[in-house]
């Protein structure tokens, strides 16, 4: 399955992890089986730059709506920053002091809508 937001492309189920040309095999589906606290997945490209296709699994449609609108933007921010790096996110975020980088960009994005 495809979805489309702005220049996003959201992809689940059957649909190949190297659809942006990135050397991961398998589909999204596997993917999110093989490694079941992965709600979201930014796809690799061919140069292993990030991608603007975002890899759904399974995981996440179990998720309640806040955790899937955070895993959305965490995984845009993957996208946007080109950060493959929590830490890299995190820094361009301003964060600092943390123990998980990538719990502390979820938790920098929950706090922006209870502001
Ligand atoms: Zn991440």
């Amino acid at each position: 399955m495809e979805a489309y937001v702005g220049n996003m492309v959201f992809l689940s189920g059957d649909a190949p992890m190297n659809s942006a040309g990135g050397p991961t095999s398998g589909t999204v589906t596997s993917y999110g089986s093989a490694n079941s606290s992965v709600f979201g997945v930014t796809l690799w490209t061919a140069n292993l730059t990030l991608s603007n296709m975002v890899g759904l699994t399974n995981n996440f449609f179990y998720e309640n709506l806040n955790q899937q609108r955070v895993t959305l933007i965490h995984e845009f921010l993957h996208s946007y920053l080109k950060g493959a790096s929590h830490e890299s996110i995190a820094n361009k975020l301003g964060l600092s002091g943390y123990n998980n980088a990538s719990d502390a960009i979820d938790t920098w994005i929950s706090n922006c809508y209870k502001n």
